[in-house]
């Protein structure tokens, strides 16, 4: 006879700790989901009315179709793991893999309840590598890439710089390192570009890190902890080397990292690395305000800006905690929770707005409620088709208000949104905002 799943009633003064190395450590989370489905559906008082009809913010439960996809799901399932009545199968490791670990269903979850919903979802996909059950073939491929050429792709590693424009010349010493992240280098190399023709036209002086690796950023996602961790160290070692005193990164996903799971890895504060972590984004909105960096010449067209994740819900600093859990689930010491409203959403937004010609119009689902485009963490590599799906869904929301340009500050999003337009053959330009500032301080 098959086991049932209880609810376990926690007695006073358990040690718990905010670590995705242990399952555990989020069982009463997973138990005492009730089923509220506020992690698939956008809150109600964020939506300029449900006319819009993009409503859903779970990009995997719209895609499969089936609530198990959901965070709840995936919650539900956990819970069974951790308490030895469920087994990996094929199913359940697709489940846990098609996601974008994109934190929408923990954003959505923290609206009312203190459930750590993403923490969770790291922590099954850490313990799907530790059970040897994952991660799927294709990501082994990446991690190996990593490993081995220090970049996803597999590239030439001794290429990386080759983006860099003629008649930009690094410092050899600066009080700022810009990453530039592989999509940027390999792929996307206009956006690492723009990037530097910004410190450029700001006056910036920037140097690189000496050897430039890879984030980690999908052998992280995937649950290869321990791969992460090594990188995480080593990176960290050779920022701090420098002696520079920001990182500034054009990658959200590599923003993501520097700033927020290498401290969750390595169980430190954000605080802690050392060093600063900015985003290009935040970094030109301070210097346009400062008067350094000069928006000149027009953009004439009618814009739309796309919050991704790694930008905005999941980039809160992070702080270890660890204490006790007593009755009532009340935890002490305090936890001071993420819950993804104080992302980087105002800065993209005053970039554009300062930007003559640009006329700005928000989707729907906008800030922490933002719509994934379904490529990041791992998403893209294992099922191209679920990534596609939500691309052209957040695209049909583009179209929904009538955008010519697609603003993204993520190189991942922007390859996933061109991808689609290009197969769909749509009308609408998708643009790093990068590309967009320099168009704009050309004039
Ligand atoms: S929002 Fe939270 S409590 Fe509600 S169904 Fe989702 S995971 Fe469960
Ligand atoms: S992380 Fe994103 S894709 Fe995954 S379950 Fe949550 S809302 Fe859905």
């Amino acid at each position: 006879m098959a086991k049932k799943l209880k609810v376990r009633y926690y007695k006073p003064k358990a040690d718990i700790a905010l670590d995705i190395n242990d399952i555990q450590n989020f069982v009463y989370d997973m138990s005492r989901c009730i089923k509220c489905k506020g992690c698939m559906w956008v809150d109600h008082t964020y939506m300029p009315g449900a006319a819009s009809g993009f409503l859903t913010k779970c990009p995997s439960a719209n895609m499969y179709q089936y609530d198990a996809y959901s965070g709840a799901g995936k919650m539900r399932i956990a819970h069974a793991m951790a308490e030895g009545v469920l087994d990996w199968n094929e199913k359940a490791l697709e489940i846990v893999y098609a996601c974008t670990l994109c934190g929408a269903c923990d954003t959505g979850c923290k609206r009312n309840l203190d459930l750590e919903v993403e923490l969770t979802l790291e922590a099954l996909r850490v313990k799907a590598v530790k059970d040897g059950v994952g991660p799927m073939p294709a990501h082994k491929k990446v991690a190996d890439n990593i490993i081995k050429k220090h970049n996803s792709f597999g590239a030439v590693h001794k290429d990386r710089n080759d983006w860099m424009p003629k008649g930009i010349t690094p410092a050899k010493k600066a009080d700022i390192v810009y990453f530039a992240g592989c999509n940027a280098a390999y792929v996307n190399k206009e956006i690492a570009q723009s990037t530097v023709k910004i410190f450029k036209a700001a006056g910036t002086d920037f140097m690189m890190l000496p050897d430039e690796w890879c984030c980690g950023n999908i052998i992280f996602s995937v649950g290869m902890v321990d791969e992460a961790k090594k990188l995480a160290e080593r990176n960290i070692k050779e920022m701090r080397k420098t002696g520079a005193k920001t990182l500034i990164t054009s990658c959200a996903e590599g923003y993501r990292m520097w700033k927020v799971d290498y401290p969750k890895l390595l169980n430190i504060s954000t605080d802690d690395l050392g060093f600063k972590v900015l985003h290009i984004t935040e970094y030109a909105d301070e210097m346009i305000k400062s008067g350094k960096l000069k928006m000149k010449k027009s953009f004439d067209s009618r814009v739309t800006y796309h919050d991704a994740c790694s930008l905005s819900r999941l980039s809160e600093p992070w702080t270890p905690w660890e204490g006790k859990r007593g009755w009532m689930g009340c935890v002490e010491p305090k936890i001071k929770r993420r819950r993804g409203t104080n992302g980087v959403y105002s800065q993209p937004r005053e970039i554009l707005q300062a930007i003559p010609g640009v006329n700005l119009v928000e989707m729907p689902r906008t800030r922490e409620n933002a719509y994934c485009c379904g490529a990041g963490r791992g998403a893209r590599e294992a099922f191209p088709e679920f990534a596609a799906f939500s691309a052209n869904h957040r695209l049909d929301e583009v179209k929904s208000v009538g955008a010519e340009t697609l603003v993204t500050a993520c190189p991942i999003c922007k390859s996933n949104f061109a991808k689609a337009i290009k197969e769909n053959g749509d009308d609408v330009q998708v643009m790093d905002i990068t590309e967009v500032i320099c168009a704009s301080i050309k004039g």
